[in-house]
């Protein structure tokens, strides 16, 4: 059996987690070398992987017994390491979101279509879970006759990682919201708004929490999406479509057992991230780690990247106008055509 041997540069919740994962559950994959700014996280991370220590993230990228490499540092790093690693021609899985700016996006895009070949995949891991993809072929069939409007929450318990501002709530976590619903919809934005209610005591100074974001699409789909980082409660991800006949709504607790007890009927919530979605991040990286052993990029691509951050950006574009704002996302390039995932 072939293996990829992969680099994984930034070894935080996430970076270390992805690592454990290719470790323990993708027989085909090998984390053979790992960095992070913190030294001490990166050789934690490659003790229990059995990878060496790199330095050097520029190093591991152009390293001769690393086939491709995984990026899961900070936001604002994604850009430079992702084009570093197509440049050295290898596959590379970068964490959303690819970059801070749609400027970046498209620089990456820039240097993928020179590459020649797709060889991007950007972690947007809910394309892979079960629900959503029931979710998209419902649509998909027809049974709800055409689409109308969404409905979707995203809310946690507190924000993690890096410290969280009204802006970075947007592109950092709603980005997945943008993402999501146009792989269900396969439709385009075309506007987009935002509302902002109360804010709650909990968050910190610079975040304004929650905030409200409406989108259009080209077929005319209301869109609205809630983004709460301190809920408090839970880990908490609704979403519903609604059709001409009928609606669809993502399961809502995946592999939790409702229980009845105490006369009453009552199941958890998850309260960290990492678990509602362990799943489709194992799919993702093993589909990953398939893919580029067969020659070909995985999962969403430098256009959907680049879409998420450009909606962000309009985001804050008309929260800071207090209006809605039109735009056209501009033509996707011929190779990021087709949806597989
Ligand atoms: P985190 O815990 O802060 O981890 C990021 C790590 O990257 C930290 O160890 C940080 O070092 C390190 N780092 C920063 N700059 C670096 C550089 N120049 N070179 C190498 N390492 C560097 O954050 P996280 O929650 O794991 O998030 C990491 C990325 O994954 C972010 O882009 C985030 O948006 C994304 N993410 C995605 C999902 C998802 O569901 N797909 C979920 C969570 C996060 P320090 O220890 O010095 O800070």
């Amino acid at each position: 059996m072939k293996t990829l041997r992969v680099g994984v540069i930034g070894t935080g919740g996430i970076g270390r987690a992805h690592a454990e994962r290719l470790t323990k559950y993708i027989a085909n994959a090998d984390v053979v070398a790992v960095n992070d700014i913190n030294e001490t996280a990166a050789k934690a991370t490659a003790e229990a992987c059995g990878a060496r220590y790199e330095a050097d993230p520029i190093a591991l990228i152009h390293a001769e017994d690393v086939d491709a490499v995984l990026i899961a540092s900070w936001d604002r790093t994604h850009e430079q390491f992702v084009c570093e690693t197509i440049e050295a021609g290898k596959f590379v899985f970068c964490e959303k979101p690819l970059s801070n700016t749609a400027d970046g996006c498209r620089h990456v895009i820039e240097v993928e279509q020179k590459a020649g070949k797709r060889l991007l995949t950007v972690g947007f891991m809910r394309r892979y879970d079960k629900g959503y993809q029931q979710m998209r072929e419902v649509i998909a069939s027809g049974r709800l006759g055409e689409v109308l409007m969404v409905h979707a929450q995203h809310r946690n318990a507190a924000p993690t990682g890096e410290k969280h501002t009204t802006v970075m709530s947007v592109s950092g976590a709603l980005v997945h919201e943008f993402d999501i619903t146009r792989f269900l919809l396969d439709d385009e934005y075309v506007s987009a708004q935002m509302i902002l209610p109360r804010s709650t005591r909990n968050a910190d100074e610079d975040l304004i929490d929650p905030q409200m974001v409406m989108l259009r699409t080209k077929k005319g789909i209301h869109i609205d999406l809630e983004i709460y980082m301190n809920c408090r409660y839970g880990y908490d991800i609704q979403c519903e479509v609604v059709g001409e006949e009928g609606t669809v709504r993502l399961p809502e607790l995946a592999n939790i057992a409702p229980m009845r007890v105490d006369g009453t009927r009552q199941h958890k919530i998850y309260t960290e991230w990492y678990k509602r979605f362990e799943d489709a991040y194992v799919y993702e990286l093993r589909d990953w780690v398939d893919s580029a052993l067969e020659g070909k990029a995985a999962g969403a691509s430098a256009w959907d990247g680049y879409v998420t951050s450009a909606v962000a950006e309009k985001c804050t574009e008309a929260r800071l106008s207090d209006s809605v704002v039109k735009f056209d996302l501009g033509e996707r390039p011929a190779m990021y055509r087709t949806t597989e995932v």
